[in-house]
């Protein structure tokens, strides 16, 4: 094997290049992936753009990423070279109190491969001991999508948010945003047998993409009113609103059209620097709701997407709208700022 390698390297807020880089070196208890395909997140988007509290100086970015293991270090046990996989990027510590509860998102020691640790926009990432001790290397059954596998994570993030949703059959949900996180949001609540899924969505471009998952329903909400449209639809309002944007808008609109006793998750974060929101608050209040945070997925929960996944019930493939060699990272990421397709996978 040769010692370098193409990686992209963040090095300040608005900077990065792919470079040569040397392969990392691996210790007796680590493994390092050959990467097939990682996907860019909006959050390496705003890592590129105003930097990560996490990222202090030079690191390869890359969280979403699927490969096959290329060198095995000598005290691990059950891996071999060509064992195909996917890696859950956040590596809890599997002791605090959060962990011993199965909130392993919410650790209160984690670390995160593409953050904390160099990542897999390059052809080879390093995976920590840790994170195999812990089990977040998973090995993917044959007929799992490789390319595919990529998008595991963010699937799984969103698993984790409609757990907490508790999505019934026969119940209404609307997501606010038709992105690939909305996209995600709809495939999982249909699968949970919701009657009516649909999206409220500003961008027309979206609009067309996300027709192709079939939604019940699509409001744009700048060209017609969404409160009025909701209750068109449903009579009282949405069983759950699901907020798959970044937007206040967005937070403030889901407890119009949430229906009394409704359940809402505020699913996308605001950005950093405009973190609040101007909420009515005796929406909440008066109509009785519940209204859920969710942030990334616990190691546990990938047993059952990948579970669900592999039986074929759903296929992310056609998620994926842009596939592009490490060379042209910049214009993937240009393609996710724009909002153009859904998501863009970079092939090192
Ligand atoms: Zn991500
Ligand atoms: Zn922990």
């Amino acid at each position: 094997m040769t010692k370098t390698m193409q990686a992209l390297v963040f090095y300040r807020p608005g900077e990065m290049r792919v470079e040569e880089v040397p392969v990392p070196e691996i210790g007796p208890d680590e493994i390092l992936v050959r990467v097939h395909a990682c996907s860019i997140c909006g959050t390496d988007l705003r890592t590129f753009k105003a930097g990560h509290t996490r990222i202090k100086g030079r690191r390869v970015l890359g969280h979403e990423f699927s490969g096959v293991v290329a060198r095995v270090g000598a005290a691990v046990e059950g891996f071999a070279e060509g064992d195909r996989v996917m890696v859950v990027p956040g590596i809890s510590c599997g002791m605090c109190a959060y962990c011993r509860q199965g909130l392993e998102n919410l650790c209160l020691h984690r670390t995160i491969i593409g953050f904390d640790y160099d990542g897999a926009f390059a052809e080879y990432v390093r995976i920590p001991a840790a994170a195999i001790r812990l089990g977040n290397v998973r090995k993917l059954p044959d007929p799992f999508d490789l390319t595919a596998a990529a998008l595991v994570e963010p699937f799984t993030a969103v698993y984790n948010g409609q757990r907490l949703l508790n999505i019934r059959p026969g119940e209404t949900v609307g997501i606010i945003g038709a992105g690939p996180i909305g996209v995600m949001h709809l495939l999982q609540a249909r699968a949970q047998g919701a009657a009516l899924v649909g999206f409220i969505e500003i961008s027309e471009g979206r609009i067309q993409e996300a027709r192709r998952f079939r939604p019940d329903f699509v409001i744009n909400s700048r060209q017609e009113d969404p409160v009025e449209r909701v209750r068109q639809l449903t009579g009282l309002g949405l069983d759950v609103v699901i907020v798959a944007a970044g937007s206040a808008e967005a937070q403030r609109l889901a407890l119009e059209i949430a229906r009394p006793a409704g359940r809402v998750s505020f699913f996308a974060g605001l950005p950093h620097d405009r973190p609040e929101a101007v909420l009515n608050t005796n929406l909440l209040h008066y109509k009785q709701l519940a209204v859920f945070g969710a942030n990334g997925s616990g190691p546990n929960q990938y047993d059952t997407t990948l579970r669900w996944l592999a039986s074929g019930a759903i296929d992310l493939r056609p998620l994926i709208t842009t596939e592009l060699p490490l060379a042209e990272v910049h214009a993937g990421f240009d393609r996710v700022a724009r909002g153009e397709g859904l998501k863009v996978v970079i092939r090192p």
